[in-house]
């Protein structure tokens, strides 16, 4: 599953539903917790494909169990960057070319025969962006991923 971003509302508990940490039910007329995860899809076409139920102090337990297994690591303050005024608008350059040449190649239709070419030819293009910007602060760790 890959990353998705959770709605919680906290309401009145209209029907029985199944906490989904501790299993037991959660009665009509209690507070309870419901959760939505966002399934990432894309632009035009979102849908809200996971709804959980908890006990407000089972949604609490939950996060604090998922807190303990993923230990509390300061945030480590990134060196000022020293890049040059000139350096700085060269690398927005190189990010927004890299962006636009993202799209293009979402745009790219499957059954054009010459896609592959272009494909190629698009990411020819954004390795000789990644070698510019590598001198100009480092490739975003985004562009890795
Ligand atoms: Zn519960």
């Amino acid at each position: 599953m890959g990353k998705t971003i959770p709605n919680v509302f906290m309401y009145w508990c209209q029907h029985k539903a199944k906490c989904r940490w501790c299993e037991q039910d959660v009665v009509a007329g209690t507070p309870v917790i419901q959760v939505y995860y966002w399934n990432k899809g894309n632009e035009d076409n979102r849908k809200w494909n996971i709804k959980r139920y908890y006990h407000p102090q089972c949604w609490i337990d939950q996060g604090l169990d998922y807190l303990k297994m993923n230990p509390y690591v300061p945030y480590q303050r990134k060196p000022k960057s020293k890049l040059t005024d000139k350096q700085r608008e060269l690398r927005y350059k190189l990010l927004r070319q890299k962006a636009s040449i993202d799209q293009r190649k979402r745009g790219l239709k499957s059954e054009y025969p010459d896609r592959v070419l272009d494909e190629a030819r698009l990411d020819e293009q954004v390795s000789k962006i990644m070698v510019q910007i590598t001198k100009v602060g480092g490739i975003p760790k985004k562009w890795l991923e």
